[in-house]
């Protein structure tokens, strides 16, 4: 059999791997390459071979090939490298390249001095968890968000209306919540048709939204039925908003073929307070009021 040395069997097999290996020494310049490593710098291993750190930065920095730097000049990027570079015994880094690939890149202090760089090709694994990612995003914003309005629905709204409640028991804060209900909306479909009454809720809540501040919370909580949330806000100034929301729709006019729908609100206001021991309280305080503004008379606040 023939005597061949382990070395051997290794440096053969690094060159045939897709993964990339390569030895930076104390100067910083590649003595060892196999061919990933020289397309990770846009070349080949030939090409890559006794080039310094630098040389290999400056040439993809000078081209469209090899590694990404997005360094406004190739001092800057030296500089950032450098205070990185061999700063402890195994360092692991993702990098991509103007090819739009990644590769992960793990360095390993050797022998003193050398620099043992890995590296692996993690392009199908990025794009698979960035399709992840965007699925997932999708899919919080379908379970949170009502299609027909854009605003949040019912689940969402509850979620973090109780998040608020535990929130504010436990910091002693204020909040209020606020119940929307259409006036006589059945009128609405009855006359002109679902679509026109459909077109009415959308109007709605896009009004609705202009009187709102950025943190707080509005959602569509039933067919013609709102809530708001709104955190850090008592009982009073609840009341001036909804009252400004309850006249804005007053005079709303929402074209809809060739029709002018018009319509009005009634709102039940409610605050927290030490007395009120579960959110569902509150929920059915606000309900409560609601039903008052509307056995008052309707288009007004309770
Ligand atoms: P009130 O002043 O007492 O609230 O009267 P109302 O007619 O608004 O109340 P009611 O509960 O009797 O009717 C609500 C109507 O809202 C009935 C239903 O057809 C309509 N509705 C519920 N969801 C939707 C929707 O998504 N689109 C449309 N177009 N109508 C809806
Ligand atoms: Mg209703
Ligand atoms: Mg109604």
């Amino acid at each position: 059999m023939m005597d061949i040395s382990i070395e051997k069997i290794i440096i053969e097999s690094l060159a045939l791997t897709k993964d990339g290996v390569g030895i930076f020494n104390r100067d910083d310049r590649l003595i060892y390459c196999n061919d990933a490593i020289g397309r990770l710098f846009g070349m080949s291993a030939k090409e890559a071979l006794n080039k310094s750190f630098s040389e290999l930065s400056a040439d993809c920095f000078n081209s469209s090939k090899g590694i990404n730097i997005e360094f406004t000049t190739l001092e800057a990027w030296l500089s950032h490298a450098s205070a990185k570079r061999r700063s402890c015994p195994y360092r692991a880094f993702e990098v991509d390249t103007q090819e739009d690939k990644w590769f992960l890149v793990t360095e390993q202090i050797v022998h003193n001095d050398y620099l043992y760089m890995y590296i692996t090709d993690i392009t199908e694994k990025k794009a698979n968890a960035r399709a992840l990612q965007l699925m997932s995003e999708q899919f919080q914003k379908l379970a949170t968000t009502d299609s027909l309005t854009g605003i949040y629905n019912r689940r969402y709204f509850y979620e973090k209306a109780e998040a608020e409640f535990n929130r504010s028991s436990r910091k002693n804060k204020i909040f209020s919540i606020m119940f929307l209900d259409l006036d006589k909306f059945k009128h609405i479909n009855d006359k002109f048709g679902h679509a026109a009454g459909d077109a009415f809720l959308k109007g709605f809540a896009d009004n609705v939204q202009t009187h709102l501040r950025s943190y707080d919370t509005f959602a569509r909580v039933g067919g013609e039925e709102f809530a708001i949330l709104l955190p850090n806000t008592d009982k009073d100034n609840a009341s001036i908003i909804a009252e400004r929301i309850r006249a804005s729709i007053e005079t709303l006019i929402i074209p809809f073929e060739n029709q002018s729908l018009k319509i009005t609100v009634s709102v039940g206001v409610v605050e927290n307070s030490n007395e009120i021991k579960s959110i569902d309280q509150i929920m059915n305080n606000a309900d409560k009021h609601l039903y008052q503004a509307k056995c008052n008379g309707r288009n007004q606040i309770c």
